[in-house]
C-alpha cells in the first residue's frame, strides 16, 4: 500500500505509544489512588521500555522531556499526597508514641466534664470495663457514636430530650444515653447527694464500671469505683484518675 512507503509499522507503534501516554497522564489527572497511580507508572515503564528498544523517535522524546518536566509536574500534582506521608512521616518519628484510644477518650469526658462544671450542667457518665453493664441498665437510648467533647455536653443539655440520666461509653464509642442506673443504698454518702450521685455509686457497687458525676447544684466532680466515691476533683485531678482506673501509664 502506498501510505507504508512514509510509514513503517515503526510510526504505527510510535503514534500508539504517545496515545498510551497521553491517556495515562489523563487518567492519572483523575484518580490519585495509591494503586492507580502505581499501575500508571508500571504501565508508562512498559512503553518507556519497548519505545528504547524499539528506537522509537517522538516516544523517546517524550520520556526524555518527561523526567524533566514531568518529575516536577508529578510532584505539583501529587502535592497532598505527598503532604499527607511527610506529615505522618514526622508524627512516627517522635519521641513520645501517639496517644492511645482511652488516652484520647479520657481527654474528651475531661474537657466535656470541666465544661460542663464551670457551668453547673449536671451530667453522669459510666464507662464500662471488663463487665458488660447491659443487664444492669434500664431505659437506654442506643447511640452508638464516636466519644467527642461537642456530644457529651449536647446530651447532659437539659433542653434537650436524652439529658436525664446517664451516658454510658464502651472503648471509643458512646454506646448509649439516658439510661437509669441502680441507686445505691450506702449510708455512708453524705446528705446533700441526691440520687444522681446514688445512682454513680450504684453501679460502681454492682460492676468493675467507673462513674464520674457533676453535679448541677454546685458543679463539683466526682468519680465512683468500687463503691467508693472520689469527691471535688479538679479538672486535672479527674484526669489522673481516669488514667489510672483505665490503665493509661503517663
Ligand atoms: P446534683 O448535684 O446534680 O443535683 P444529685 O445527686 O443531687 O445531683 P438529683 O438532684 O436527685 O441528684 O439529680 C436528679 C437527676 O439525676 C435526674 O434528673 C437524672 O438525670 C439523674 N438520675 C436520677 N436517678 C438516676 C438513675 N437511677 N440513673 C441515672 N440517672 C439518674
Ligand atoms: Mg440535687
Amino acid at each position: 500500500m502506498e501510505i507504508f512507503k512514509f510509514f513503517s509499522y515503526k510510526d504505527i507503534l510510535d503514534i500508539l505509544g504517545v496515545s498510551v501516554i497521553v491517556y495515562t497522564v489523563l487518567y492519572f489527572l483523575r484518580i490519585t489512588k495509591g494503586m492507580q497511580i502505581l499501575k500508571g507508572l508500571i504501565l508508562i515503564a512498559i512503553v518507556w521500555a519497548i519505545a528504547f528498544f524499539l528506537d522509537l523517535k517522538a516516544v523517546s522524546t517524550i520520556f526524555e522531556k518527561f523526567w524533566t518536566v514531568g518529575l516536577f509536574s508529578l510532584i505539583v500534582i501529587f502535592q497532598p499526597e505527598i503532604r499527607k506521608a511527610l506529615t505522618r512521616l514526622g508524627q512516627a518519628t517522635k519521641f513520645s508514641p501517639s496517644s492511645s484510644v482511652e488516652e484520647r477518650v479520657i481527654e474528651r469526658i475531661v474537657r466535656a466534664c470541666s465544661f460542663m462544671s464551670e457551668r453547673q450542667i449536671g451530667a453522669l457518665i459510666v464507662i464500662e470495663r471488663n463487665q458488660d453493664l447491659e443487664p444492669l441498665l434500664e431505659g437506654c437510648v442506643k447511640l452508638d457514636a464516636i466519644v467527642s467533647i461537642e456530644l457529651i455536653i449536647t446530651l447532659f443539655d437539659p433542653l434537650t430530650p436524652l439529658h436525664d440520666g446517664a451516658v454510658v461509653i464502651k472503648g471509643d464509642r458512646i454506646a448509649y444515653a439516658s439510661c437509669v442506673l441502680p441507686l445505691s443504698k450506702s449510708q455512708d454518702i453524705p446528705k446533700k447527694y441526691g440520687t444522681r450521685h446514688r445512682a454513680g455509686l450504684g453501679i460502681s457497687e454492682e460492676s468493675d464500671a467507673v462513674s464520674i458525676i457533676v453535679s448541677e447544684e454546685t458543679g463539683e466532680i466526682s468519680v465512683a469505683v468500687g463503691g467508693k466515691l472520689h469527691r471535688n476533683l479538679d479538672p486535672e485531678g479527674l484526669k489522673l484518675l481516669l488514667f489510672k482506673e483505665l490503665g493509661v501509664n503517663k
